[in-house]
């Protein structure tokens, strides 16, 4: 285990060192349950590091390129046996950085490991095509080779699942990363590349910059020897950096954004799709891409089955994630506090009926956390803020609805389109609804969360930017092909 981990102070992880920032100085992680809780300090990097992180990237692509897709997939495999012996701590540390429960904490880091071998695995199955040529005599085939230096910029929320998604592909097939992770959540950035150090991989094919959007992020965009960025978070960020990156012709990849809806219909089981519409939508806070934002419940069921959701998130412990009592942990932040609330004392006024929630929870040792009470509306009308915005928190509306035309027409009166669910006993609805419903990922009789790591993962609309990760489509981002015709040399 790096020095780094025993002592609250972590450094930059570049060429293979952990090295603090040139400027000196450190940014502060706490816990967003007890603000009291410092969980580390960290690099408050500048431009000057980024810099040094993309050199060290530079030096190492040739070497990591032309190391064997073999010998690749043994650092995966040992990264992921290493992170696995530490699941429960890291899963620990996940949910006092980040706020969700220990149970899903340690079941991310569990999903960090699968990644890790899902693409260990897959860098060994074949990586171009043959084709038959015009010519006789040409063998003509396709094979696919790195980028170069890959960035890759992440999100809180998933502070060691998406990292995992992006750079165990990133390496896999060959690229160096400079990683730029959240600042809200450092020490999960910083165990995850720990677990790549002590596998063996080599100086400088993963470096870990720490700190600020302006001073790292924008200088990591904006580097010509940055060949491509993965980037995950907000809409309004992706689009600036995707202009940023167009500008010199760097490949960029965006997942953004969601506003998920659940449909229900008449015949659907009423207490299995309660149990899903509530665990899509407050789980983790509500703090994830793919959580449900609406139910549209047909008007025949809706009373009962907004009556039954009530009684469901009324029972909600709100609290320390920590104690596995509890349901629902903090928010990340004061600013995502202020946000929800402000996004229900604005449904209020757009006329939705508040039945639960709505405010923030500073009581009962909930002083010193960024805690919000689950909030749930009814009767929302689907063009006010909450029928149409991402929020990002414990907060959902119920729309009532007619049919199940009206109930797609709704779905897709959005801008973003990453998730969806039907809950029906009717195979003939449902796959009316898999084919209408403008998503990348469409779930029938289950939650709209939810993404195993070997299929493509990614929105319709504003949620994306064209394209995938995970699964197979991640060899897409991260190569590209190469066409080699082979002729003999004439006879002599
Ligand atoms: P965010 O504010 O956009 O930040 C995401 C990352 O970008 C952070 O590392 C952030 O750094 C960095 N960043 C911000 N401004 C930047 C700039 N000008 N240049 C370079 N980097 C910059 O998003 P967030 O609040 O962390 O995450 C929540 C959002 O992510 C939600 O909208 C959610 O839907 C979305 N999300 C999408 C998916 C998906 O797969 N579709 C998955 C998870 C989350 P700092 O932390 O230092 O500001």
């Amino acid at each position: 285990m790096a020095v780094a981990s025993k002592e609250k102070t972590w450094g930059n992880y570049i060429g293979g060192e952990w090295i603090p920032s040139e400027s000196g100085k450190t940014f502060e992680s706490r816990n967003p349950a007890n603000t009291n809780e410092l969980i580390g300090e960290f690099a408050s990097s500048t431009k000057a590091d980024v810099d040094t992180a993309i050199q060290a990237a530079s030096d190492a692509a040739a070497g990591w390129r032309d190391t064997t897709a073999i010998a690749r997939a043994a650092i995966l495999h040992k990264a992921a046996e290493i992170l696995a012996s530490r699941q429960a701590d890291v899963g620990r540390e996940l949910a006092r950085e980040e706020g969700k429960t220990l149970k899903e904490g340690i079941g991310e880091t569990g999903r960090a490991v699968q990644i890790l071998r899902y693409y260990a695995g897959d860098i060994q199955q074949p990586d171009g095509e043959h084709y038959p040529s015009a010519n006789p005599n040409t063998l003509l085939y396709t094979t696919r080779e790195p980028l170069g230096v890959v960035g890759v910029i992440t999100p809180w929320n998933f502070p060691i699942a998406i990292p995992a998604w992006k750079i165990a592909p990133a390496i896999a097939y060959g690229n160096t990363v400079v990683f730029k992770p959240a600042s809200a959540t450092p020490l999960l950035a910083a165990r995850f590349v720990e677990a790549l150090a002590d596998a063996g991989l080599p100086a400088g094919v993963v470096n870990l910059v720490t700190g600020s959007a302006s001073t790292v992020g924008d200088p990591l965009v904006e580097d010509d020897r940055v060949s491509a960025i993965s980037f995950t978070g907000s809409s309004e960020v992706g689009r600036k950096l995707a202009v940023t990156a167009a500008k010199r012709g760097a490949k960029i990849q965006l997942e953004l954004g969601g506003q998920n809806p659940a449909i229900v219909l008449a015949d659907a089981d009423m207490n299995h799709a309660i149990q899903h519409v509530m665990t899509g939508a407050m789980w983790s806070s509500g703090q994830k891409c793919t959580a449900t934002s609406r139910a549209i419940v047909h008007r025949s069921i809706v009373d009962e089955f907004t009556q039954k959701l009530l009684d469901k998130v009324k029972n909600l412990k709100v609290g320390d994630p920590l104690d596995e009592s509890t349901h629902i942990g903090p928010l990340i932040s004061a600013d995502a506090v202020a946000n929800v609330v402000a996004g229900a004392d604005r449904a209020k006024s757009d006329g939705s009926e508040l039945l639960a929630g709505g405010s923030r929870l500073t009581d009962a040792g909930r002083e010193h956390g960024y805690f919000v009470a689950p909030t749930l509306f009814a009767n929302v009308d689907p063009s006010s803020q909450l029928g149409q915005e991402e929020i990002f928190g414990p907060i959902m509306g119920v729309i009532p609805v007619d049919d199940m035309d009206e109930a797609i027409e709704i779905a897709n009166a959005v801008k973003y389109g990453l998730t969806a669910s039907i809950f029906t006993r009717d195979l003939g609805r449902a796959l009316e609804f898999a084919k209408k419903i403008q998503t990348g990922i469409v779930h029938v009789n289950s939650e709209t969360p939810g993404a195993e790591p070997q299929v493509p993962f990614g929105g319709y609309k504003g949620s994306s930017s064209y394209s995938r990760e995970q699964g197979k489509s991640a060899r897409d981002f991260y190569t590209q092909i190469k066409t080699v015709y082979i002729d003999p040399p004439p006879a002599s």
